[in-house]
């Protein structure tokens, strides 16, 4: 079966400054830019680190990540 990992939709995302997701996530896939003094661009995850576990879903409160075969991933 085709792995599975995770992809965060930027419309979803609430571009928290303490992104959940981000602290939950075992191997580091997950992270985001500055995009000002107080401000981040949309959470991103790295299909390269992530390993399909899917910790960081309930841990995202705008339910912006969702699993997506691997090989649909876009790198944006
Ligand atoms: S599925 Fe697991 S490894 Fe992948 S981004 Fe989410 S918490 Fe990290």
């Amino acid at each position: 079966m085709m792995k599975k990992i995770a992809y965060v939709n930027p419309n979803l995302c609430d571009r928290s400054p303490g992104c959940p997701a981000i602290k939950v996530c075992p191997s580091q896939a997950l992270s985001h830019k500055r995009a000002g003094m107080f401000s981040y661009d949309a959470t991103m995850a790295d299909p390269e680190k992530c390993t399909g576990c899917a910790k960081c879903l309930n841990n995202c409160p705008g339910g912006a990540i969702k699993m997506i075969p691997a090989n649909k991933v876009q790198v944006r």
